[in-house]
C-alpha cells in the first residue's frame, strides 16, 4: 500500500458485533477437536468458513477440503459445514462408510426442520436464497419436490400457477439464513401481494448473527466515508454487508486482507467526529437514523460541597441534555418510518447511588427517566426506547481509574479491581465492550419489538444485592 495516501489522520470505526457468527465458530471448533482427537487427516465438505485465512490454518494441521462427500475414501473422517447438507449426503457417506461430524449450525438445521414440516402437510415452498449456494442447496435436498427457488422480487412475477405452485391456497416461504434483510422484506411482500394466504415460517429464518451485522454496518454506513469488509468472495454474509452498505450510499469494499486495501479508496476519507457538549453544533448530524445509541459518559469524583458547578453543568449536558437533543431531532425519522431503536447506555448509576459521583449520578439517573417517557411516546409509531447498565467496563476511562486509585493506595491493579473497583460486584471481571454492543445488538434486532422502558443490567451481580 502506498504509505502517502494512508498518512493523513483517521478514525477508524470498527464494527460490533463483529467476527465470525457462533455457528461458524462452532464448525471450526468441530475440525480442531477431530484433528486433536484422531490427528489428520481430516476431511471436510466444502469450506468450513468462507475465510481463506481461517481455511489456510486448517489445511496446515491436515485438514483436507472436498467438494463432495463422494471424494472422501472409504472409512474416513468428514465434517459437514454450518451450511448444512441434504438428506442424500448423510445416505452417500454412509453407503461409504464414512464417519461423520455433523457441525450444521442449529439456525440452519431449524430451516430444514421447517422445509420437512411444510412438505409433510404438503405445502409447496418457496426458497428465498442464492442459487448455487450449500446453504440452499442443503435446504431444498429436504424437500426437492416441494421447494421452487426464488432469487429477486421480479423471480415472484414470474411463478406459475400451477405449474410452480399447483395450489396457491398451500403456499408457504422460507429463506436462507445470510440474505439481506431488507431485500428479503421486499421479495416477501411481492409475494404477499401475488398469493395473500402465504404462510410464513414461525420465525425469522435470516438468522440473529446475519440481522445484527446488518445492523452494525448501517450504522457505520452513517458514520464513515468507507466501509471495508473483511471476508471471501464466495461469503454470502460478507457479500450482502457490502451490498447494504452502499445501498446506504457509503462506499465499500470486501478484502480478504490488508495488502487488498487500494489506495485511491482512502483518498478524501474522513469520518463524523461531533463534540456532543456542543449542543448546538448537534443538529449537523444526521437526523434520518433508524437506531440512536446514546453511549456518552465522563466522570468527576468529589464530595457535593467541593464539586465545581462548571463540571456538574458539563456532565449533565453531555451525558443527559445531548441524548435529549439527539433523541428529539431523530424522532419524527422514526416515527416516519414507523420503527426506530433508541438504547440510552446507562450504568449501574441509573439504578445506584455512589459516593462522591454526584453529576454522573443524576445524569444517568435522568437518562433512565428520559428512556421511559421515550418508550411510551414512540410506542405508537413502533419506536422502543431501553437502558442497558453496565457496571464497570474495559474502556479507557475505567482502565484510567485502575492505574489512578493504584497509585494512590499504593496496590497493584488486580488488587484495586477485586478490593475497590469490584468490591461489590460478584463476578470479578471487568465486562468487555464488545458484550454490552451485543446486547443493544439484541435491543435492535428481530425479537426487540415489545422490549421497550426496561433497563437491563449488566453488573455481575452488583445489583443483585
Ligand atoms: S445460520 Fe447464522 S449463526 Fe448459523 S452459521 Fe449461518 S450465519 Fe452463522
Amino acid at each position: 500500500m502506498d504509505a502517502t495516501a494512508t498518512s493523513a489522520p483517521r478514525r477508524v470505526l470498527l464494527a460490533a458485533p463483529r467476527g465470525y457468527c457462533a455457528g461458524v465458530d462452532r464448525a471450526v471448533q468441530a475440525v480442531e477437536e477431530a484433528l486433536d482427537l484422531y490427528g489428520p487427516p481430516v476431511y471436510v465438505r466444502k469450506e468450513i468458513v468462507h475465510n481463506k485465512h481461517v481455511v489456510e490454518e486448517l489445511r496446515k494441521r491436515g485438514a483436507i477440503f472436498v467438494e463432495q462427500e463422494t471424494e472422501v475414501p472409504e472409512g474416513e473422517l468428514v465434517v459437514f459445514s454450518a451450511h448444512g447438507v441434504a438428506p442424500s449426503v448423510h445416505a452417500n457417506a454412509k453407503a461409504r462408510s464414512l464417519r461423520t461430524i455433523d457441525a450444521t449450525c442449529p439456525l440452519v438445521t431449524k430451516v430444514h426442520v421447517e422445509a420437512r414440516k411444510f412438505a409433510e402437510r404438503g405445502y409447496t415452498m418457496i426458497l428465498i436464497g442464492h442459487a448455487g449456494h450449500e446453504e440452499v442447496e442443503g435446504t431444498t435436498g429436504e424437500a426437492p419436490d416441494h421447494i421452487v427457488l426464488v432469487q429477486t422480487a421480479e423471480d415472484v412475477d414470474g411463478l406459475r400457477v400451477p405449474e410452480d405452485i399447483p395450489d396457491p391456497n398451500k403456499l408457504a416461504y422460507i429463506t436462507q439464513t445470510t440474505l439481506s434483510v431488507d431485500e428479503t422484506a421486499q421479495i416477501i411482500a411481492r409475494l404477499r401481494e401475488r398469493f395473500p394466504n402465504v404462510v410464513s415460517p414461525k420465525s425469522d429464518d435470516i438468522c440473529y448473527a446475519t440481522t445484527n451485522r446488518q445492523i452494525a454496518v448501517k450504522q457505520l454506513a452513517r458514520e464513515c466515508d468507507l466501509v471495508l469488509v473483511i471476508g471471501s468472495t464466495n461469503s454470502s454474509n460478507s457479500q450482502r454487508l457490502v451490498d447494504v452498505t452502499r445501498e446506504h450510499g457509503t462506499e465499500s469494499h470486501l478484502i480478504d486482507n490488508a495488502s487488498q486495501v487500494r489506495p485511491e479508496w482512502l483518498e478524501g476519507v474522513e469520518t463524523v467526529v461531533a463534540d456532543l457538549s456542543d449542543l448546538d453544533r448537534l443538529t449537523e448530524l444526521p437526523a434520518d437514523v433508524d437506531i440512536l445509541v446514546n453511549n456518552a459518559g465522563v466522570q468527576q469524583v468529589a464530595p457535593i460541597e467541593q464539586f465545581p458547578p462548571e463540571r456538574f453543568s458539563y456532565i449533565l449536558r453531555l451525558m443527559l441534555e445531548s441524548p435529549f437533543r439527539l433523541i428529539r431531532q431523530t424522532l419524527p425519522h422514526m416515527y416516519g418510518a414507523g420503527w426506530g431503536r433508541v438504547v440510552n447506555i446507562s450504568s449501574v448509576h441509573g439504578l445506584r447511588a455512589s459516593p462522591f459521583k454526584a453529576a454522573y449520578v443524576a445524569a444517568k439517573h435522568g437518562l433512565e427517566g428520559l428512556s421511559k417517557v421515550v418508550a411510551l411516546e414512540g410506542a405508537p409509531h413502533g419506536v422502543t426506547s431501553n437502558c442497558v447498565n453496565p457496571a464497570y467496563v474495559r474502556t479507557p476511562l475505567v482502565t484510567a481509574q485502575l492505574a489512578d486509585q493504584a497509585a494512590t493506595h499504593g496496590l497493584s491493579e488486580s488488587e484495586v479491581l477485586d478490593k475497590v473497583l469490584l468490591e461489590p460486584v460478584a463476578v470479578k471481571r471487568l465486562i468487555e465492550p464488545a458484550e454490552v454492543a451485543e446486547l443493544v445488538a439484541m435491543l435492535c434486532g428481530p425479537a426487540s419489538a415489545s422490549i421497550t422502558g426496561s433497563s437491563f443490567v449488566l453488573d455481575g451481580g452488583w445489583t443483585a444485592h
